[in-house]
């Protein structure tokens, strides 16, 4: 795509994008001295800083606060369908360890910003490919993505789940749909670890499952601190956790969530790996539950708690504080002494140390002493570029209560 305008930053304003910062906000454009009004919505423009020397080259959105998205630094890049090519081909390149490994079938092979491709998400399910564009600007070049991703790995069938609430802020609708050969089955059934889980890619959260948890599965289905345990698996979603914690040898597993689909999805999964645990499906409110059991003293071994991101902006972050104090807190106070709380904030505005610092206060006010024995984070195929740190969201804590 030719360049089609340019961005002239105001003075002072160029150090994050220097620093190769993928982001240019609004307030850092000087409007007056830029050349857009001839620029398509989501088309190929320069940035320039304020005496007109080249910083870099990335697409552009007058609807979106975040005005443009760079994807090169290089002032000889052309952004043309083979520009995008070799950088999903990088990409994939990158997790080719982790296929290597051949513990999943399923894994992310493109993170967005944090691969290089703003906007653009691309997820493996065993042979099929489930993709999300999240901006106008890859929206646009949404059949070169598609080429290049068929001529690179030959999937069944490539699926698009651009139904996200993130779409709004660019001024897109939510698009889903096959773009490329097979429809998936419903569900695909991925193997990971040696566990099979049914993914539901049309209906699913996400792409279909939360890739994001594989430590955290590892964990529950390899530590021996789960063997014989009674095991709460709040915010459940399909399961995944209470299976591994049923193969590890957890004596119950008790699933709660919101969704009715997801509950059935994970009796389904326990029913595949062929488990026949005392297992329990709560169609609940997690902070209801929680409560309830308390007025009820009961008590587990292990608790996960796994809740959906609470922060969506900055305003929403004390909000967000006060719901993982008050899980946390009910959680502290179910565990059995030397009990397990695995617990985890996928708000990446709510950062590890603040996230931490409120699962303190939960210990404080519980009066239940506990130590973190480990930290648990998304794993390599989400990685986090450390000019863009925004690409971390997931934090979670292992806490053993103490018997002192
Ligand atoms: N641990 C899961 C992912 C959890 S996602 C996994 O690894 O697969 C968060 C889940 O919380 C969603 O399934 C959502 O349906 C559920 N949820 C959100 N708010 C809830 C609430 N207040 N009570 C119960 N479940 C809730």
């Amino acid at each position: 795509m030719s360049v089609q305008g340019q961005a002239i930053l105001k003075p002072g304003r160029e150090k994050a994008i220097q620093n190769m910062h993928p982001w240019i906000f609004s307030g850092a454009i000087d409007e007056s001295r830029s050349k857009l009004s001839d620029v398509e919505p989501g088309g190929i423009i320069d940035v320039r800083d304020s005496r007109g020397g080249f910083l870099a080259r990335g697409y552009y959105n007058l609807r979106s606060q975040i005005r443009v998205r760079v994807l090169t630094w290089d002032q000889n890049e052309a952004l043309a369908p083979a520009w995008w090519r070799v950088r999903i081909a990088q990409s994939i390149r990158a997790r080719e360890p982790l296929e290597a490994q051949g513990d999943t079938s399923a894994y992310r092979l493109v993170y967005a910003e944090s691969d290089g491709l703003p906007g653009l998400v691309v997820d493996k399910y065993n042979d099929h490919l489930v993709v999300q564009f999240l901006t106008l600007g890859v929206d646009m070049v949404k059949q070169t993505i598609v080429d290049a991703l068929v001529g690179l790995l030959k999937p069944a069938g490539i699926y698009e789940r651009s139904d996200v609430d993130v779409r709004q802020k660019e001024g897109l609708q939510d698009s889903a749909g096959v773009l490329y050969g097979e429809a998936p089955p419903d569900p695909i059934t991925i193997n990971e670890f040696g566990v099979k889980y049914p993914v539901d890619v049309y209906t699913g959260h996400k792409t279909g499952f939360y890739l994001d948890q594989k430590d955290s599965r590892r964990w529950l289905l390899t530590n021996p601190a789960v063997r014989g345990a009674d095991v709460l698996n709040a915010f459940s979603y399909t399961g995944s956790f209470g299976v591994c914690a049923a193969l590890n040898g957890a004596e119950s597993v008790i699933n709660i969530d919101s969704s009715e689909p997801a509950l059935e999805a994970a009796l389904q999964a326990m029913s595949m790996n062929g488990l026949s645990t005392k297992a329990e499906y709560i169609n609940v409110d997690v902070f209801d539950q929680l409560r309830q059991y308390r007025d009820d003293e009961q008590s587990f071994d292990v608790i996960v708690l796994d809740p959906p991101k609470f922060a969506h902006n900055t305003s929403q972050v004390e909000a967000a504080c006060r719901g993982y104090k008050d899980i946390n807190l009910l959680a502290f106070e179910l565990l059995r002494p030397g009990g397990y709380l695995l617990t985890f904030s996928c708000s990446g505005l709510v950062e590890a140390d603040l996230f931490q610092k409120v699962v303190f206060g939960a210990s404080v006010d519980a009066e239940q002493q506990a130590q973190i024995i480990g930290w648990l984070n998304q794993p390599s195929d989400h990685p986090v570029l450390l000019t863009f740190p925004e690409g971390r969201y997931l934090k979670g804590l292992v806490c053993r209560t103490t018997a002192f």
